[in-house]
């Protein structure tokens, strides 16, 4: 408010001092008027942050060099109004507004004329207030909109990254590399629970970070499988370690006792699954936004994790037969293909090993149908003893199996199957709720690839070698594959599976195997010539 006591000043810039007196007069008691000559130096500076008024007749300004009118119009914080003389008289609104005047007050000037004209200068005022308000609020909305976007970006960033693999370890070393641009992160570790079938106690997969010491990675696993049990409220029974790749950088890891440790749980649907470890730095805290981010972020993580899981879920159950838990047919041979294709780049030697229950029928007549199901996942699990991991077990059909055996020789190969039949015939195949012995043997057909032969020739070799032994008695091992650094003569291999023939003769000697693998036929004819 303005008093008398503390007028608000008021500029004129060579008023007549009558005009002067006239309008400090008709402004009211609030206002003073300080009247500067027209060549005044320095004048009509407006005080800092308020308003002031400044009257200017049209001929002093009008006699203005140009660099003072400039610099009058750059002062925001003094309105000019025009006083219009006689010989103004045709000057438009246009031109006064351009002249960066606020309002005109034309000659003679009244009481009424001088208060509209401050009256009005106070209008622009509170318009210009609501227009930087409003400019204010706008720069603010962007500001937010700028932040929410960098938001959407990040966790669009996270989530394509995370869903363009199907790989659970891929999926959590790039959400490493991607939680680096929101937080300090020293590691990253996981955990992924699940439920076996009898429902009490858990599988964990622990995803370690990578590059740790003895010490430190005993440290991780025991923190992850605290957290676990802590957070699934059952005990750990089994867990499997996978490291994660390490980072650009390669630098070693610490033990989580390092750093300060943040849990975050891994959930879809409200259902837990797991949980992620991150490690900062001691003493990092993190803002609110920081926090809201972060758990937007393991939410999709968490999502494409899950999904990671199905798919892999959904391609064990594709590539693992159902009653034995081991490879199928179908993986079989995609195997065998990569490992022929391998074996043809670099010439390393790959082995087959075709393996038959003898009389198995026997055991369905006898014990019937879920005994001879017991005996053929023993057999699989007998079939893995000894196995290294490059080798591939897998139910060929029936009472089938056959093991893919890269950088394996023949003779290696004639050792391993050797080995397995003298192992199926001692040991004692208990069945039913009794847990009856039973003794089997098998019959077993070695092959291995020659240079330029293809997977489909080393299945026909290995069944063609399973047909001879199966005809010279059973309970017994046959090389085959003529030709070829790695193999012997289907002649020679009978001659050797007659010195690997155990003791037991097949009560059906002699009968021809009647269905299966390709080739049998091929066999049969030499076997008979
Ligand atoms: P050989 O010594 O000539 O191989 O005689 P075998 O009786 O083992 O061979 P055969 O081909 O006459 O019989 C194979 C049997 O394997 C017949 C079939 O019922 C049984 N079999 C195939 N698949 C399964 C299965 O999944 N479970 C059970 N229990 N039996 C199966
Ligand atoms: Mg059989
Ligand atoms: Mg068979």
């Amino acid at each position: 408010m303005h008093s008398a006591e503390h007028p608000e000043i008021m500029w004129g810039l060579g008023l007549d001092p009558d005009s002067a007196t006239f309008i400090e007069a008709a402004a009211g008691p609030g206002y003073a008027l300080r009247n500067l000559p027209p060549d005044a130096v320095s004048w009509m500076r407006g005080a800092e942050g308020r308003t002031q008024a400044a009257w200017v007749p049209w001929s002093v300004w009008t006699n203005l060099p140009k660099n003072r009118r400039l610099a009058c119009g750059q002062d925001d914080c003094v309105r000019r109004i025009l006083l219009l003389d006689q010989e103004a008289e045709l000057l438009e609104t246009e031109q006064v507004l351009a002249e960066g005047f606020v309002t005109a007050v034309r000659a003679p000037l009244t009481r009424f004329k001088v208060r509209d004209a401050l009256l009005r200068l106070r209008e622009m005022d509170s318009l210009t207030a609501d227009l930087r308000r409003k400019t204010e609020e706008i720069a603010l909305e962007r500001e937010l909109l700028v932040r929410k976007s960098n938001h959407l970006g990040f966790l669009n960033r996270v989530l394509s990254r995370a869903t363009a693999s199907l790989d659970p370890a891929t999926i959590l070393s790039k959400a490493r590399g991607d939680l680096r641009y929101l937080l300090p992160l020293t590691a990253l570790s996981a955990v992924i629970w699940t439920r076996p079938e009898d429902g009490l106690n858990l599988s964990a997969q622990l995803y370690m970070p990578s590059l740790l010491s003895p010490q430190d990675s005993d440290e991780w696993q025991q923190t992850l499988i605290e957290a676990t049990e802590q957070k699934a409220g059952a005990k750990v029974s089994e867990y499997r370690q996978i490291c994660l790749s390490p980072g650009r950088n390669h630098k070693p890891v610490a033990g989580p006792s390092a750093g300060r440790l943040l849990f975050l749980p891994l959930s879809v649907g409200g259902e837990s699954f797991g949980c992620l470890a991150l490690m900062t730095e001691k003493g990092v805290r993190l803002a609110k936004d920081q926090v809201q981010t972060l758990n937007a972020c393991v939410n999709h993580l968490a999502l494409a994790l899950r999904n990671a899981l199905l798919y892999c879920q959904v391609k064990i159950q594709a590539d693992h037969d159902g009653l034995t838990k081991i490879g199928n047919r179908r993986s079989f041979e995609v195997r065998l293909a990569e490992e022929a294709a391998r074996h043809g780049r670099y010439d390393l030697p790959l082995s087959l090993i075709l393996v038959d229950l003898d009389h198995f029928k026997v055991v369905n007549d006898t014990h019937g149908h879920p005994a001879g199901d017991e005996v053929l996942r023993d057999m699989a699990v007998l079939l893995g003893e000894g196995l290294r991991s490059s080798d591939y077990p897998a139910r060929y059909g029936g009472e089938e199996f056959v093991v893919i055996l890269p950088h394996t020789s023949h003779d290696q190969a004639a050792l391993l199957a050797e080995r397995l039949r003298q192992r199926v015939a001692e040991r004692v195949f208990r069945i039913g709720a009794s847990k009856k012995g039973l003794n089997l043997t098998v019959s077993v057909g070695v092959a291995s690839l020659a240079p330029g032969g293809t997977s489909e020739s080393l299945v026909l070799l290995a069944d063609q070698a399973l047909y001879v032994a199966k005809n010279n008695g059973r309970n017994r091992v046959v090389l085959a594959g003529a030709r070829g650094p790695h193999a012997s003569d289907v002649s020679d291999a009978v001659a050797l599976g007659e010195s690997l023939q155990g003791k037991c003769e097949g009560k059906a000697q002699g009968k021809s195997r009647d269905k299966g693998a390709v080739g049998r036929k091929a066999v049969q004819n030499r076997a008979v010539i």
